[in-house]
């Protein structure tokens, strides 16, 4: 088909894949921006490539969809934004005015959400690793820290007597039991273990006697609502048993991990983890670089293994996926959220992920294209791996291609999106992506729903390569000039 009608200059935005696909969700904002190929350009022009754009109102509507569901429940809640999951200041500013916490996890997460004017009493400290600097601010600012292991009770204990102040604290516990066997963590305190040291070792006349035992926290990896479950239940035991000794347990913290839904339909995302499979097999042409199985082997003339990336496609995801684990039953038959209201526990979450689905896309100039020796197309983009990258063994959403002109000589062509990085691996995405037509020099790609994880978590600076920009566009939806937009250091979102 040629489309010689068609006037230069006009600049169409295409998905990849429009065939056996694995077709996003996206939010009308940013699909009214990929409508305005020229503005992106501008954009591209005035702050580099690859640029990041984020867009605060799916925040606001995540919170909102959290609220709702826990104040159907009547349920005490308070919701902290993990903020490892992006680093965008503007996140910060919209937590502090839709009013709630912060969840955070290194000494710079805790100071710039101070210095941006959110309350000590909004944050919570999780870190891994905690120094005495970090602790020292944290006691200081009135912030309530989960505590992981012994060494940290007793070095909050010994700044907490230094400062003579008292600090609420909170104990992450793991190990839980689940269909009789017991989940491992490296992290937190164990639960077959944890009693008997709180009991012994904190409160007054004790060892730690500047902790105020006020919480009980877990965050689970991975993503089940099973495991979860489990966990509420046996934090619940735990609350009981330290309320009946004296503690004052006002809260249970279930972290984060809660499923965000990617894609449109079920059908294509098993038709594609099909196709992968027969594409190892050597059943069908391959669908991702090199044949690579993310995650899936052939052992014996068998697929083995199991898909090695998010879990992008999730019927049951957000509010619904919280819903369903308070609206459970723990093991004495009562429902979780009976029991939490019955005990006079707030329910806290520390949703990453799953706060800001389809708040941010990224979006890369074109700046070669070439064929590799196996005659596939690869297209060099203006980024690099690390711009896009997360611990999932590929991001499993089509892309969708701006292009400058499309006038003629339209061909159907499949290509990798390769970035800068001197690797061999450095590519962008490892499914190949059918293309209307190979682009051009300067075409653009944009991919969507970025801002969890993909766009800053192994954000590195390799080769002196500078970090992208990430620009906040303002709330209007339509019609933006590139004047809507705001580095994020200096945005202020008025939502
Ligand atoms: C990573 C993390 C979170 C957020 O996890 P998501 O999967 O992004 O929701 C919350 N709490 C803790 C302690 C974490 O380590």
């Amino acid at each position: 088909m040629q489309h010689t009608d068609r006037k230069l200059n006009q600049m169409t935005c295409r998905k990849g894949n429009k065939y056996q696909g694995l077709t996003p969700k996206t939010h009308p904002w940013m699909a009214s921006l990929m409508a305005q190929g020229n503005l992106l350009k501008e954009l591209i022009t005035m702050h580099g490539s690859p640029v990041n754009i984020l867009h605060m109102d799916p925040f606001e509507e995540n919170i909102a969809a959290y609220r709702k569901l826990f104040r159907s429940f009547n349920l005490k809640h308070k919701i902290y934004f993990a903020r490892k999951a992006n680093k965008c200041k503007s996140f910060v500013r919209q937590a502090i005015r839709s009013g709630i916490g912060i969840d955070t996890a290194s000494e710079r997460e805790l100071a710039e959400a101070l210095d941006l004017g959110m309350h000590g009493q909004d944050l919570v400290l999780t870190s891994a690793i905690k120094t005495r600097t970090q602790i020292e601010l944290a006691i200081k600012n009135k912030v309530t820290i989960i505590l992981d292991n012994v060494d940290e009770c007793h070095l909050v204990n010994s700044i907490a007597r230094e400062f003579n102040h008292r600090v609420d604290v909170g104990v992450r516990v793991s190990g839980f039991q689940v269909n009789g066997e017991k989940l491992y963590s490296r992290f937190g305190f164990d639960i077959d273990r944890v009693s008997p040291f709180i009991l012994k070792n904190i409160g007054e006349n004790k060892t730690y006697d500047r902790l105020d035992l006020t919480g009980l926290h877990f965050h689970l990896n991975g993503y089940s609502i099973e495991e979860r479950i489990a966990a509420l239940d046996q934090c619940l035991e735990l609350a009981k048993q330290y309320k009946s000794a004296g503690y004052s347990i006002q809260f249970i913290d279930m972290g984060g991990g809660i499923l965000v839904n990617y894609l449109q339909s079920r059908e294509e995302w098993e038709s594609f983890q099909l196709r992968l499979k027969e594409s190892l097999m050597k059943k069908a042409p391959p669908v991702t670089f090199q044949n690579n199985g993310l995650g899936y082997r052939v052992l014996d003339g068998k697929i083995t293994g199991s898909l090695d990336t998010y879990p992008y496609y999730n019927e049951i995801h957000g509010a619904a996926f919280l819903k369903k684990i308070i609206m459970s039953r723990g093991s004495h038959g009562k429902i979780l959220a009976d029991e939490l209201k019955k005990e006079n526990i707030q329910l806290r979450i520390e949703p990453g992920r799953s706060l800001i689905d389809q708040s941010g896309i990224t979006v890369a100039r074109v700046v070669h294209r070439k064929q590799d020796a196996v005659g596939d197309w690869l297209v060099g983009l203006e980024m690099n791996m690390s711009q896009m990258m997360s611990s999932s063994a590929d991001f499993l959403l089509d892309p969708f291609i701006i292009y400058q002109n499309r006038a003629t000589n339209q061909k159907n062509t499949a290509v990798y999106f390769t970035g800068a990085y001197c690797l061999e691996r450095d590519l962008l995405l490892k499914r190949k992506i059918a293309l209307p037509a190979l682009p051009e020099i300067g075409d653009l790609v944009v991919f969507v729903n970025t801002a969890g994880y993909m766009m800053h978590f192994f954000e590195t600076e390799a080769h002196r390569f500078a970090l992208a920009k990430n620009l906040v566009a303002s709330s209007r939806i339509q019609t933006l000039t590139t004047n809507d937009f705001m580095i994020d250091d200096q945005a202020s979102y008025h939502g």
